[in-house]
């Protein structure tokens, strides 16, 4: 399957979650076979060089992505959360949004110190989730080995920001 078609798998709702906005959703892509497969595979090929000790997903779509691509590579997945859902203990860090502030959490331990870490979202548009979230990987002494989407807007600006920060990212789509 060419990178058009997998693109093509991509719908746009315009006006999602807000007026002006174009929101990218992936449900349609994720609900081909072949498309899904095609994606996780392309995840992997650009993965499996970088010899990670785990995925680490980001809420809720880079759950469906991660989980998916850590079993590709044959490798574990640890769960970046939203606040007050993860049941044990946790480290966290706060970030600030467009409007207001939102924190990401994980389960102490399950990222050991030195681990090497892949960073997985399904899209990233100013980069502010993924900074965060790879800033909290950073605060466990872990190795954010390359921050991972399924889709870039490059016009936001996310990976340059990501990148301006010392972190490798990668995407599939733009
Ligand atoms: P950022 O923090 O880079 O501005 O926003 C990225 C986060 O918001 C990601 O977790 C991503 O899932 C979500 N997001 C923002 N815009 C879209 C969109 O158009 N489509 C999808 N699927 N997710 C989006």
């Amino acid at each position: 399957m060419s990178i058009d078609d997998l693109a093509a798998l991509v719908r746009t709702i315009p006006d999602f979650p807000k007026p002006g906005i174009e929101f990218r959703d992936i449900t349609t892509l994720l609900a081909d076979p072949a498309g899904f497969s095609e994606l996780i595979r392309r995840l992997a090929d650009i993965a499996r060089p970088l010899d990670a000790d785990l995925v680490a997903g980001i809420e809720a779509r880079g759950f469906i992505l991660g989980a998916a691509l850590a079993q590709a590579l044959g490798l574990g997945f640890v769960p970046i959360r939203k606040a007050g859902k993860l049941p044990g203990k946790k480290v966290g860090i706060d970030y600030v949004l467009e409007y207001g502030t939102d924190r990401l959490e994980m389960h102490e331990g399950q990222v050991k110190q030195g681990a090497r870490v892949l960073l997985v979202d399904d899209l990233i548009a100013t980069g502010g989730t993924a900074l965060a979230a790879a800033q909290l990987l950073r605060e466990q002494a872990a190795t954010v080995l390359l921050a991972l989407f399924a889709i870039d807007l490059p016009d936001l600006g996310g990976r340059s920001a990501l990148e301006a920060d010392g972190i490798a990212t990668a995407a599939l789509l733009e």
